[in-house]
């Protein structure tokens, strides 16, 4: 069994529902346990401003499964939330799942980026992950302590408890 970190956001059809019913989901992925979850937190949307703001979590599951079987079950969640994928990066989306981390593992193919591109630039990664984890450290030895210690809170706010 391994720790993994899954980034949720959400900022369409009623995104606090969007990440209680996704925790749900996350929960019945086999052979995978959710052992922490952040605050539910408030973001601005990166990219196109003219979006509504978003609603940021982090979780800690422990599995057995392979990277790549994870992301097809949270692709899947994300399928079933009525996720639909258009080419504009960044605009808005009833559900995203990332996978933040996933042990210690550095994951460059075609499918799969670990640690997730964006985990360092962040605020609503890194401060939810420092939440959950204050200690953990990313593969290339940089803790997540000193990195959100580093970035600008950009109007992140802790909006309400999950668990
Ligand atoms: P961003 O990647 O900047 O957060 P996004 O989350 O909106 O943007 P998606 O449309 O959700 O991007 O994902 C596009 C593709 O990214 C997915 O089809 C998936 O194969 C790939 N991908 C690469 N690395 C990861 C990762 N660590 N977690 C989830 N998806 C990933
Ligand atoms: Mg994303
Ligand atoms: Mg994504």
């Amino acid at each position: 069994m391994v720790k993994a970190y899954i980034g949720l956001g959400s900022n369409l059809e009623n995104p606090k529902l969007q990440i209680i019913n996704a925790i749900k989901a996350i929960k019945e992925i086999e052979n995978t346990v959710m052992s922490s979850i952040s605050s539910l937190y408030y973001s601005r949307p990166m990219g196109p401003q003219d979006q509504p703001d978003y609603m940021n979590a982090v979780a800690e599951l422990t599995t057995s499964l392979s990277p790549l079987t994870l992301l097809d079950e949270l692709q899947k969640i994300e399928n079933q939330a009525g996720r639909v994928r258009k080419d504009n990066r960044w605009g808005p989306r009833i559900l995203d799942l990332d996978i933040l981390l996933f042990d210690n593992h550095v994951i460059d193919s075609e499918r799969l980026t670990v640690p997730h591109y964006g985990l360092k630039d962040r605020e609503f990664v890194l401060l939810p992950l420092h939440e959950i984890a204050p200690r953990l450290c990313l593969p290339d030895g940089e803790s997540i302590e000193k990195l959100s210690q580093n970035i600008p809170a950009n109007g992140l706010k802790i909006h309400s408890q999950l668990s």
